[in-house]
């Protein structure tokens, strides 16, 4: 048994207390044994120390949607989809590792071609490649004139169970349907949905009958409502839900999980499409109407996480987007761990920092409930009680 004893000079532990000065963190093969103020809680014998005195320690974050091999910056996403198997499996080793370096010891994959995620959820899981621990979807389930197909799509209810029934028999963790339309398309963004409701409830019905969940892409509007009533659980990206879609989802308990970097961050979606006019120009409407929007869905009390969608590395930039929209500091470092684990139904395992729970926390440098800017400076990462720490190279970005 190895057992290590942690000294963290303020510990965030995710559960709702307030920090904690000085306190000990007991990690024994992988999971957390411990936790208390380092003047009580014992230290087992023969346990090798990490001081972590002058950090700030929080649970590892949960991106809960992500893209493995995507870089937005590069441009049009859905071309890098339909690239051949390996450089998109080279491409994703590399942005995992930036992810791991960053903080994210959880990532939600919300589609693939290839079934690449299942192959790389794999490879980190016997220590091939360096990453957050992978929930995945395979491959995103769209209609043949919706957003975000890829090389596949899927059309009425037999192929929408066929592509779900595929996907979880290679062992994808939940279903994702492709409802409304998207920012990195041009043109309009429809709200309505590409699928009919029937479609939609096979997908649901596939994922429930399987022991999971269904999370739709969906910005607002008829489309968003309609994969609530059938029962999706999470709402990938919301931008434009209005008054009404979000009280349906407070109605029916889905998850708002926001994704702001992708449009907002000068690297994301305007440094790879942006010279064409018709995005860029749908860009900047998608940040004004979400700063308009957040602090009504804020102000509504509807249950939100956060992804970066594939910009990898920073889950403190949707941080501090959470906090520049009105959130608590103690609030968006919520929404980044113990919210995205529930959100992605894996609360059991991580998200916080508890006796039972995986050893999956990160060091700060400086203290982000007075400064969520210092959310950018994650200098330790332990996954599963493994430490990286200056391994992992940053990318820079
Ligand atoms: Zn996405």
């Amino acid at each position: 048994m190895t057992s290590r004893a942690i000294r963290c000079g303020t510990l965030f532990d995710g559960t709702g207390a307030g920090p904690l000065r000085d306190a000990l963190v007991v990690v024994q093969d992988g999971r957390i044994a411990s936790v208390g103020p380092a003047a009580t809680t014992p230290v087992p014998a023969g346990a090798a120390t990490l001081d972590l005195t002058n950090r700030f320690v929080m649970p590892g974050l949960v991106d809960c949607h992500s893209h493995a091999s995507i870089v937005p910056g590069l441009g049009d996403q859905l071309g890098q989809l339909c690239r051949s198997p390996v450089p998109q499996a080279l491409a994703a080793t590399a942005n995992l590792r930036t992810d791991l370096a960053s903080g994210t010891t959880t990532m939600r994959v919300m589609g693939e071609e290839h079934f690449l995620d299942l192959d790389v959820r794999a490879a980190v899981e016997a220590g091939i490649v360096v990453g957050p621990r992978l929930l995945v979807a395979g491959r995103g389930l769209a209609a043949s004139n919706g957003h975000g197909r890829a090389l596949a799509s899927y059309d009425g209810v037999d192929e929408v169970r066929r592509g779900a029934r595929e996907n979880l028999r290679r062992g994808a963790n939940h279903v994702k349907i492709f409802v409304t339309g998207g920012v990195s398309s041009p043109g309009a963004m429809s709200t309505s949905s590409a699928y009919a409701r029937e479609e939609i409830r096979a997908a649901v019905e596939e994922a429930e009958r399987a022991g999971t969940y269904a999370a739709a892409h969906a910005h607002g509007g008829a489309g968003l409502r309609l994969a609530v009533e059938e029962g999706v659980a999470t709402i990938e990206h919301g931008a434009l839900a209005g008054d009404e879609d979000i009280a349906l989802m407070i109605e029916r308990r889905a998850w708002l999980v926001c994704t702001f970097g992708i449009f907002m961050h000068p690297t994301g979606i305007e440094q790879g499409d942006g010279q064409r006019a018709t995005i860029m120009d749908k860009v900047r409407w998608a940040r004004r109407v979400v700063d308009e929007n957040f602090p009504r869905h804020l102000a509504s009390g509807v249950r939100f996480a956060c992804g970066t969608d594939s910009m990898h590395g920073l889950m403190a930039f949707e941080l501090q987007t959470l906090v520049r929209l009105g959130v608590k500091p103690a609030d968006a470092l919520l929404a980044g761990t113990r919210w995205g684990a529930e959100a992605c139904r894996v609360d059991g395992e991580v998200g916080t920092i508890a006796a039972g729970k995986r050893a999956d926390l990160i060091a700060i440098d400086g203290d982000p409930l007075k400064d969520i800017k210092a959310m950018a400076r994650v200098t330790l990462v332990m996954k599963d009680g493994v430490t990286y720490e200056g391994a992992v190279g940053r990318s820079g970005r």
